[in-house]
Order: C-alpha cells, then sequence, then structure tokens
C-alpha cells in the first residue's frame, strides 16, 4: 500500500528500528509498503521508518540499470555494515526533507550484508552512490537524518527552511 512520507518533524523519524523476522507477515508488509510508495514518487531508495513502520527493512532502486522495466528493488532486512572504505563527500536530499540538497561525509565503499524475504542472508559491496544511499536508509533506522551531518553552519543557514518544513507536520518539533 502507498504510504505517506514522514517529514522533518514527524517524531518517528527519530526513532531507533527494531529488527524483524523475514518471514514475517510484518517484514511482507512493511516490504511492500516500501515498494509502493517508492515507485510512486520515483526515487532512489526509502527506508521503513519514512512511512512510519519501525522495522529495521530499507530499499534501493537500482537506478544503475538503464531498462527500467529490468530494475527491480533491492530489499535489505536487519541490515549490518561488515566494511566502510575511503570517503565521499556529495550532494544529498531525503524524501523527508524536500527540496533540500547538501554536501555530507560518507565512506566512499561498504561492505553489507542483511536478510531477504526468505531468510537468507546477503553481501553487498558497492561504492559511490550505491554506499551513500545505503549509509543514509540505515541512519534512518537509528532516527538519524542527512542534516544531522552537516556542519553547524550549514545547518544554522538552513534553520528557517527545515523550520518551514517542520511546522506542516503535525507533531512538529523545532530544529536547530
Ligand atoms: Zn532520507
Amino acid at each position: 500500500m502507498k504510504k505517506k512520507i514522514r517529514l522533518l518533524g514527524d517524531e518517528v523519524l527519530r526513532k531507533i528500528a527494531e529488527p524483524v523476522s523475514p518471514e514475517s507477515d510484518v517484514a511482507k508488509k512493511v516490504v511492500q509498503d516500501l515498494i509502493d510508495t517508492l515507485k510512486v514518487n520515483e526515487e532512489f531508495a526509502l527506508a521503513a521508518t519514512q512511512i512510519g513502520h519501525l522495522h529495521r527493512v530499507f530499499i534501493i532502486n537500482p537506478i544503475w540499470i538503464e531498462d527500467e522495466k529490468k530494475r527491480k528493488p533491492m530489499i535489505f532486512i536487519n541490515p549490518e555494515f561488515l566494511e566502510f572504505e575511503g570517503e565521499q563527500y556529495e550532494l544529498e536530499g531525503c524524501l523527508s526533507i524536500p527540496e533540500i540538497f547538501e554536501k555530507v561525509k560518507r565512506a566512499y565503499k561498504v561492505k553489507l550484508k542483511a536478510q531477504d524475504l526468505s531468510g537468507t542472508w546477503r553481501t553487498y559491496s558497492g561504492k559511490g552512490l550505491f554506499a551513500r544511499a545505503a549509509q543514509h536508509e540505515n541512519d534512518h533506522l537509528d532516527g538519524i537524518l542527512f542534516i544531522d551531518k552537516i556542519s553547524p553552519f550549514r545547518r544554522k543557514l538552513l534553520h528557517g527552511k527545515l523550520k518551514k518544513i517542520s511546522s506542516t507536520t503535525k507533531d512538529g518539533v523545532n530544529v536547530g
């Protein structure tokens, strides 16, 4: 089911998501909701927290596959990073913080493991955009947003814009 994407100021974005059994109905529902929601928005990646499910699941749409029909969302259940290597400093955005793009420091290469819906642990290695997305989405599962990782100076400059997004959310809180 397509869900509403939670915006900055919604307290669910600050909660820590719990592990989930991949073969459970809950996991199936979370994955389906993520797929339905991401597709409509034609976006790159989405974490369960962003649609209000506090379970450790995110998906990445493999946009590097040119033929859109061949793209199948990659599903990461209970992800755990195994290795980080190098550094990248690129612009990032977030569906939960619309229209804000800021440079964020991330590892350039990552290796992680995650379960699929059958419960099988799979290992993924990737660099660049994939590595950035995996780190960004995994942060969501720990209640961390990319604006937490920018310099205090940049955050100060964005204060007004961030406050505006928060104030549109029902449970809006001040951002500082
Ligand atoms: Zn995000």
